[in-house]
């Protein structure tokens, strides 16, 4: 077997034991003799296994019962411009914090649906740290709040959930849904494109509170209403079928070990480790980013002559650690240290960081 480490920032590593279950299951899934990918989602078998999925994140995540949970479909992206359309309506304003470049293209397709106000942004700071909670101009009026607490490409991430008052918190959990404990109380909507910390992409995961799907919103489709989706159990039309049990594995696979919060104690020591060889490496590489806002689950980092890039991606290829080019937005490195990705993967980047430098130092 070839085994690389996959450093991805998304779609992600997935956990080796989920695709393994996947692997034994794909021809013959739960004694139908059929791939799970070729029933109805109608079936009894599938409807079971989804409600399973849902309990398990229910359990994972402690939701509470005045949320409902939707498996949907079209990414973060699409969900960008549909969260407005949701729960806001024509004359409607809602506050924006961007802390980075998923934060402005969620503005980007919000604007559109509702009036944008930017409560917040890191932009004068190159998105380095996160503007200081003090500073944000945020509506009393705003019909919600919408923030990103980890970003992917820029490395930041909040350390803690902003208190916005009575306002709902929108959170865009993409890259860091399921990698610590949240107080899901805390939020009005929070969603997740599936390709970095749950599963394959084409699944979007939305943890919604019950009270916002009654809100009008504005003249939609259908198939857009977050309430009829609540409605009819995510399966008003038919939904990723094969996204969605692979969701479920990776649940399964997250309470064998341990939950959510033994995870988190993983994702601190991966992290930890990666960012003391940054630091500790002589200036030779370098992570930008604020210390108290850096993120644990997509690390940044530059080679102090940036000559040695083509270089050090080869090399760390060659040596099994895949996926370390940064986003073209920010250049550079970037690993990505999701849940699946074992404390082991990190050792050996580490291990071929040192052993790079000294021969490059
Ligand atoms: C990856 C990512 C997205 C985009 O997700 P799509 O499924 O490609 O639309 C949005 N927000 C964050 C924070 C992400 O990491």
């Amino acid at each position: 077997m070839s085994k690389v480490w996959n450093f991805s920032a998304g779609p992600a590593a997935l956990p080796h034991e989920v695709l393994k279950q996947a692997q034994r299951e794909l021809l013959d899934w739960n004694g139908s003799g059929m791939s799970v990918m070729e029933q109805s989602h109608r079936g009894k078998r599938f409807i079971a296994m989804a409600a399973e999925a849902e309990a398990d994140l229910r359990e994972l995540m402690a939701i509470p019962d005045d949320y409902a949970v939707l498996f949907l479909q079209g990414g973060a992206t699409q969900h960008f411009a549909q969260i407005p359309m949701n729960l806001a309506g024509p004359e409607d304003s809602a506050d924006y914090v961007v802390t980075g470049h998923w934060g402005e293209k969620a503005v980007r397709e919000a604007a559109p649906y509702v009036r944008v106000n930017i409560a917040a942004t890191g932009y004068g700071d190159g998105f380095r740290r996160l503007p200081p909670r003090e500073g944000w101009a945020l509506d009393p009026r705003a019909v919600y709040v919408h923030y990103t607490p980890n970003e992917t490409i820029h490395g930041v991430e909040f350390g803690d959930v902003p208190d916005v008052g009575e306002v709902p918190l929108v959170a865009d959990m993409s890259s860091s849904i399921l990698s610590a404990p949240v107080d899901v109380a805390r939020f009005g909507l929070i969603y997740a494109g599936a390709q970095k910390n749950i599963g394959p992409s084409g699944l979007v995961v939305m943890i919604v509170r019950r009270d916002l799907l009654a809100r009008p919103g504005r003249p939609m489709a259908r198939i857009l209403r977050y309430a009829e989706h609540a409605g009819q159990d995510s399966m008003l039309n038919t939904p990723n079928t094969w996204g969605w049990y692979l969701a479920g594995l990776t649940f399964q696979w997250l309470k064998a070990r341990g939950g959510v919060a033994a995870m988190a104690e993983r994702n601190r020591a991966k992290a930890e480790l990666l960012y003391r060889a940054i630091d500790g490496s002589g200036g030779f590489y370098a992570n930008a980013i604020e210390p108290s806002a850096r993120s644990r689950m997509n690390v940044p980092f530059t080679l102090h002559d940036s000559a040695l890039d083509a270089d050090f991606l080869k090399e760390s290829e060659a040596a099994g650690l895949f996926a370390l080019k940064g986003h073209k937005a920010v250049g550079g490195m970037r690993a990505s240290l999701y849940n699946a990705v074992p404390l082991e993967a990190v050792q050996a980047l580490v291990a071929f960081m040192r052993d790079f430098a000294d021969r490059h130092g």
